[in-house]
């Protein structure tokens, strides 16, 4: 009988359960979406229980028919949006409020008295994070401080969504995170890989909330049988989705790279065993720890990319379907001098200005959708040039190529920009489900299933540079003079 492994995907928009065999190759997928609750302008929160429910549902669509049977899954891998936050009560498992999601900003209060205070700069050099409504701390104490009863009792436990989910699975038995998603939180040191007394008491936040941190590969805790078809089947990874990306991609050796073009973007570097602290407001995370080896990454993020061409599509009608928006673009030779600064919630890494609005520059009477289109998907390629100049700044050294995935990276007109506008080669490895993959790997290597050996590249597309380097400058000057313009507006 063939055995596999079963990653669990629990994204912001959707719960999945993917399956991967012996050869690393999807077997199955199965898919739930997950509701957005938006209280109050600004804040995004979600149901915990739903999404465990959600679990349940996509593991049991998994052995629907029959061609899969619970006892071939050898182990689970668990990766998880990241900084959603829960708080329940551990003699009745229910949560005390609804997760608050990582893009809400309820908690920016909270978080700009801290920093009037002066706290962001010890933040940042024991966190690697800027202080932020984004991480968890700031959203805990938000529940302490706003949901009636919870301060007083001592029955509480947070976690993120993977600690959520292993309480659950293990019936009430283990209270456990990995080092990646608590490097998310604000309250954990990432050179002591530990929760920090000192933050715990900014944020007075008790330490017996918090869950035991373990190594990202290893085993966490036994799924209770009734959860799983009478299998009691170990759960072997938990991993925050970007770092699992970056092992799904292979980004295993010092300045390997991989950009995500999602709705947002994300793009991580392997900064090896060093920690770095960015001057430009990247982020330093951990990219996982195994059998005692810890490797960090930095990590900027782009507030728009993909859904720049949702935009495109929901607004503006230029399209029915995202995919059509490459046809549209290669309809004209050139955005005909067209640029797009998406920059609809403001600017992030390296600009960090979330005051600014959008702006189109180098309107004509001749400039068509098509222009528009493909500034559009130009923009994207400008605003990962931007971080991956910093990076290069932070690290002191040249990126030799990048890897890509993620919805949008399909687009070959703007995975070929990329490459140009960047002047190195860019690569599109074959599985596209590299987040979950990167959880199967994880939980397959701690279990023997899978051997580091066996993480090879399979690349599908390889895109080299084809646009000379004075018209690189010229396109890239372009953009920087279009941004700072935007930003004076
Ligand atoms: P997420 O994981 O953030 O939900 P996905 O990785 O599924 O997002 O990517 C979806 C995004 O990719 C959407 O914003 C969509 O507009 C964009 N997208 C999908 N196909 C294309 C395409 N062919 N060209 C450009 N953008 C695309």
């Amino acid at each position: 009988m063939e055995k596999y492994v079963l990653a669990i995907d629990q994204g912001t928009t959707s719960t999945r359960a993917i399956v991967f065999d012996k050869d690393q190759k999807v077997i199955k997928v199965a898919q739930k979406e997950i509701t957005n609750f938006f209280p109050q302008p600004g804040w995004v929160e979600q149901d915990a229980n739903e999404i465990w429910l959600s679990t349940l549902a996509v593991i049991a669509q998994i052995f629907d028919g029959y061609e899969i049977k619970p006892e071939q899954i050898v182990s689970v891998g668990i990766t998880n949006q990241r900084e959603t936050t829960v708080v329940w009560d551990k003699k009745t498992g229910l949560p005390v409020y609804h997760a608050i999601v990582w893009q809400s900003r309820q908690t920016s209060d909270i978080v700009n008295k801290l920093k009037e205070e002066g706290h962001e700069p010890f933040i940042k050099e024991k966190t690697g994070l800027v202080l932020d409504p984004y991480f968890s701390a700031s959203k805990i104490k938000w529940i302490r401080d706003n949901v009636k009863g919870v301060k007083e009792n001592p029955d509480l436990l947070f976690g993120t969504i993977d600690t959520f989910l292993l309480w659950k699975f293990t019936c009430g038995e283990v209270h456990a995170t990995d080092v990646t998603n608590a490097s998310r939180t604000l309250l954990f040191n990432i050179h002591t890989l530990n929760w920090d007394k000192e933050l715990l008491d900014l944020f007075e936040i008790p330490e017996t909330m918090l869950p035991e941190i373990k190594d990202t590969s290893g085993v966490f805790g036994y799924i209770d049988p009734r959860h799983f078809f009478n299998q009691s089947v170990p759960i072997t990874a938990m991993v925050g989705d970007q770092q699992a990306a970056l092992f799904g991609e292979s980004c295993f050796e010092k300045s390997n790279v991989k950009n995500t073009y999602g709705t947002g973007g994300f793009i991580l570097i392997n900064t090896g065993d060093e920690a770095i602290i960015s001057k430009y407001g990247l982020l330093s995370t951990v990219a996982w720890k195994i059998k005692d080896e810890v490797k960090y990454a930095l990590e900027g993020s782009i507030f728009v990319s993909g859904s720049l061409i949702q935009w495109l599509r929901d607004e503006m009608k230029f399209f029915m379907e995202a995919k059509d928006s490459e046809e549209l673009a290669r309809s004209v030779k050139d955005s005909g001098g067209v640029i797009v600064v998406p920059a609809f919630t403001g600017l992030g890494a390296p600009y960090w200005n979330d005051k600014c609005k959008g702006a189109i520059f180098g309107l004509t009477r001749g400039t068509s959708r098509g222009h528009l289109a493909r500034a559009c998907i130009e923009a994207m390629a400008y605003q990962s040039k931007d971080l991956i100049k910093v990076m290069e700044e932070d690290l002191q050294e040249k990126i030799g190529f990048i890897k890509v995935d993620g919805g949008a990276s399909v687009n070959k007109l703007l995975v070929q920009f990329q490459s140009d506008i960047l002047e190195i080669p860019v690569v599109k490895p074959l599985v596209a489900e590299s987040t979950a993959l990167g959880a199967a790997r994880l939980s397959g290597l701690a279990v023997d299933f899978y051997k580091s050996e066996d993480f090879k590249d399979d690349e599908v597309e390889h895109y080299e540079p084809q646009m000379d380097h004075e018209e690189v400058q010229k396109l890239y000057g372009r953009w920087q003079a279009a941004v700072k313009a935007t930003q004076e507006f």
